[in-house]
């Protein structure tokens, strides 16, 4: 963690945990009084099952509480799972064996309220609220690809809660077949894992994300073609958008997406290329809080509770419960 990052104005003089839990690492930050006293970054042990991964989330929650001297009022998750109203995984595409295990376990030692959200999701938020904008696009890109979508500074929820699901948007009918079944679905395309093999598709070498980085750094041509290609599909489904929910920002983060600093500009390049006339377009830019959105969202959502994810207005400054 660092501190290049803006803080997370949470309005609130009380104590509060934001967890992040992800595919590869969970991020841990607690605060107090709106000041961040500890944070932590825990990485997914290469060895032992859910069960002994469990007991070390428990282990870093209660580092976190003692941190903060007393039980935090709040705990606020951004998860990469999909958690079901009861705490417990329904799908992880990236760690199978937690399907059908409670997620709210490693927390229960802690003595607080514990909600749940979709780390896209929480991220949208925190990237409108750091933004100061009412109807904005985020688009996170990493190990998979999620979005959220904030219209007139409140949450797009849909009759589920679950609406903005961009990651499973077809960009391409003939593209390559995501988790879900689908062909083409933009995350099938961007992932991390999806660019890295296109990268290597057109290099003819296997390639990791960390050399897809690299290479578009140094400008390789074959690392531009892979930014290049990216960029066209995510303006495809931006596109959409566009014409959907006319956002004012659209924020692109993510491990990966924060990593390649040149996406967002590229993105709004093949985006012009299919403007309007009379109809403005978004402004595309990186994500304000890097690859740390999600974390900054959980944190506004300790700090503002259930009403949030239920579509309160996301600049009102009282705290909800
Ligand atoms: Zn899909």
């Amino acid at each position: 963690m660092t501190g290049t990052y803006p803080s997370t104005d949470t309005g609130v003089a009380s104590r509060l945990l934001a967890v992040d839990i992800g595919g590869t690492k969970v991020a841990l930050r607690a605060m107090a009084a709106g000041v961040a006293v500890h944070e932590r970054t825990l990485r997914w042990p290469a060895d032992g099952d859910a069960a002994s991964h469990s007991d070390l989330l428990e282990a870093s929650v209660a580092d976190a509480v003692a941190a903060l001297g007393g039980a935090p009022v709040r705990i606020g998750v951004a998860a990469a799972p999909n958690v079901d109203a009861d705490g417990y995984v329904v799908s992880w595409p990236n760690r199978p064996d937690w399907v059908g295990r409670s997620l709210r376990a490693p927390f229960a030692g802690s003595g607080a309220e514990v909600l749940f959200g979709d780390d896209a999701t929480l991220a949208g938020l925190a990237e409108a609220r750091a933004t100061g904008s009412r109807d904005l696009v985020h688009l996170g890109i990493g190990t998979g690809v999620g979005g959220g979508l904030v219209s007139g500074g409140r949450l797009l929820t849909g009759a589920w809660g679950t609406a903005g699901e961009l990651g499973h948007l077809v960009v391409d009918p003939q593209g390559p077949r995501c988790r879900c079944g689908t062909r083409g679905c933009l995350q099938a395309v961007v992932s991390a894992e999806a660019l890295a093999a296109h990268a290597g598709a057109t290099r003819g070498l296997p390639t990791t994300t960390a050399e897809l980085v690299a290479g578009v750094e140094r400008t390789e041509p074959w690392a531009e073609h892979t930014l290049d290609h990216a960029a066209e599909r995510i303006a495809r489904a931006l596109r959409v958008l566009v014409e959907l929910v006319q956002p004012a920002r659209v924020t692109i983060g993510g491990g990966i997406g924060a990593a390649l600093a040149p996406l967002p500009g590229r993105v709004a390049r093949r985006l012009a290329e299919t403007a309007r006339p009379g109809r403005p377009l978004p402004e595309v830019g990186p994500a304000v809080h890097g690859p740390h959105s999600s974390l900054a969202g959980a944190a506004l959502l300790a700090a503002r509770g259930p009403s949030l994810l239920g579509g309160a207005d996301l600049f009102h400054e009282r705290s909800a419960t």
